[in-house]
């Protein structure tokens, strides 16, 4: 059992851990930097610890300030959230070299899955569903027209050290796939220090949906259902929903029974996200997240559960004594991203928060370390709160979530609330009829 657990985070995610430990009877310590010191989180944890200036890299990034922050304090464990440290093996290893449990999966699942061309070939191994492409890194120009000879296009080239959706490109029948390649190499060197590179078929009109697992790390893998997040700006998630619209739940249950054996498999532990592409009936794994996710909420809110908590009690070394055949899911749910930015521009806007008045009533979780006369730092993600929502089916959870989003009072900034009251009104998101590139074709439209 945990006494104390550091939360090397901030924001939302950093309430929400500490809200689970309060739950839990468990101490909790805040790290902040100085643009923070009056922050909810600090507010909240029992105690806390300046770890330096606003520049992330110099505070939430700064791992020797971290783990002095828990050895002063006594934190026994360290909570990464999502974001910052969360999924930087090296990180994991430090904590626990220093002899404070990482509340996360063993470091080297984290490398394994950070390496793009390595996740590929892990997930390919364990069974999972991919996309054809290259075995790993690609070398000269033989090879890759051997590899879309047998493919064809359109092809997409990604650099085999790349992330955050940077560093891609399509390739269409008849473009100059030589040049694309050169140009795409010499951009992946300059963006990640290296210029390696492998490619896959490009699928037009994918949906983005992932699975949820949770693993024990020794006999036992559940799945938690998927989540739909294929309303996304460059890449970005926007808006998530499970269940999923019109995919059959056998077929879910499929994928998250192989999901899971893989993770079992693997000897995985704690929370995970295994991300797949969804076009005309089937799945592609495109990436798995190693830590909690933003969206993890709409999970909890329809299976009862809370990840957190489950997250935390993995670490102490509990076994899940659950079967896959009780973890049942009920209703509907879905979450909006609000996040401090103009709705037209997407140019984020920090500053003071004057006046704060979030919705309530049936249905409705939020999630956010907003509060009257906060002030914004502009050094930070621009997610400012998520509001879930949640009813017996989608169509109720729809009308709950207008008149929410209408309810919300967050004066004195920009937010994208507008933008979001325009997405689930459109004809296309209440009948599900989007993919991942839809958002981008229609906004402002
Ligand atoms: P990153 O690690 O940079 O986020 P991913 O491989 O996860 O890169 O891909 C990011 C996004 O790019 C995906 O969520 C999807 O929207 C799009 N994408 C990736 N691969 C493909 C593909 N083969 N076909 C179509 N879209 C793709």
């Amino acid at each position: 059992m945990f006494n104390k657990i550091l939360i090397a985070n901030r924001g939302e995610i950093a309430l929400r851990i500490i809200r689970t430990c309060q739950e839990m009877g468990i101490e909790t310590v805040a790290i902040h930097s100085t643009s923070d010191e009056s922050a909810m989180h600090v507010r909240l944890a029992n105690q806390s610890v300046c770890i330096g200036p606003p520049s992330p890299i110099k505070s939430y990034l700064n791992i020797p300030a971290i783990i002095s922050a828990a050895e002063i304090t006594g934190a026994e464990a360290i909570h990464p959230g999502y974001g910052f440290l969360s999924e930087n093996y090296n990180f994991a290893a430090i904590t626990k070299e220093h002899g404070i449990e990482f509340i996360g999966p063993e470091s080297e699942h984290i490398r394994m899955m950070g390496n793009k061309v390595e996740a590929k070939k892990t997930a390919k191994d364990l069974g999972l569903p991919i996309l054809p492409g290259s075995e790993g890194k690609v070398g000269g120009t033989a090879q890759i027209e051997k590899i879309v000879g047998e493919i064809g296009f359109p092809i997409i080239i990604k650099a085999a050290s790349g992330g955050g959706g940077r560093g891609m490109k399509v390739v269409n029948e008849g473009d100059d796939l030589h040049s694309i390649i050169s140009i795409a190499a010499r951009e992946a060197k300059s963006f990640f220090g290296d210029e390696s590179l492998y490619i896959e078929k490009f699928l037009p009109k994918p949906r983005h949906i992932e699975i949820q697992i949770l693993s024990d790390g020794k006999d036992n893998s559940l799945f938690f259902g998927e989540r739909d997040c294929s309303i996304q700006r460059r890449h970005q998630k926007v808006i998530e929903e499970t269940p999923a619209m019109g995919i059959s739940r056998d077929k879910i249950n499929e994928l998250g029974e192989k999901s899971s054996k893989a993770m079992k498999k693997l000897g995985y532990k704690g929370v995970g996200t295994i991300e797949y592409l969804y076009e005309n009936g089937k799945f592609y794994f495109i990436e798995m997240n190693t830590r909690i996710q933003v969206e993890h909420t709409i999970t909890e809110e329809t299976y009862g559960v809370d990840l957190i908590r489950e997250q935390i009690l993995i670490a102490m070394g509990q076994k899940l004594n659950k079967k896959q055949s009780n973890v049942l899911q009920s209703g509907h749910s879905i979450q909006c991203r609000i996040l401090a930015e103009d709705p037209k521009t997407f140019i984020p806007c920090a500053g003071l928060v004057e006046n704060y008045h979030p919705p309530g009533g049936h249905g409705i979780r939020i999630d956010s370390a907003l509060y009257n006369n906060y002030f914004i730092p502009p050094n930070y993600d621009s997610l400012i709160s998520k509001l879930i929502v949640s009813a017996s089916n989608r169509n109720d959870c729809l009308n709950i979530l207008n008149r929410a989003l209408e309810e919300y009072v967050i004066s004195g900034i920009k937010t994208n609330i507008p933008l979001l009251i325009d997405i689930i009104n459109r004809k296309e998101f209440i009948n599900g009829d989007y993919d991942i590139n839809w958002l981008e074709k229609n906004l402002n439209g």
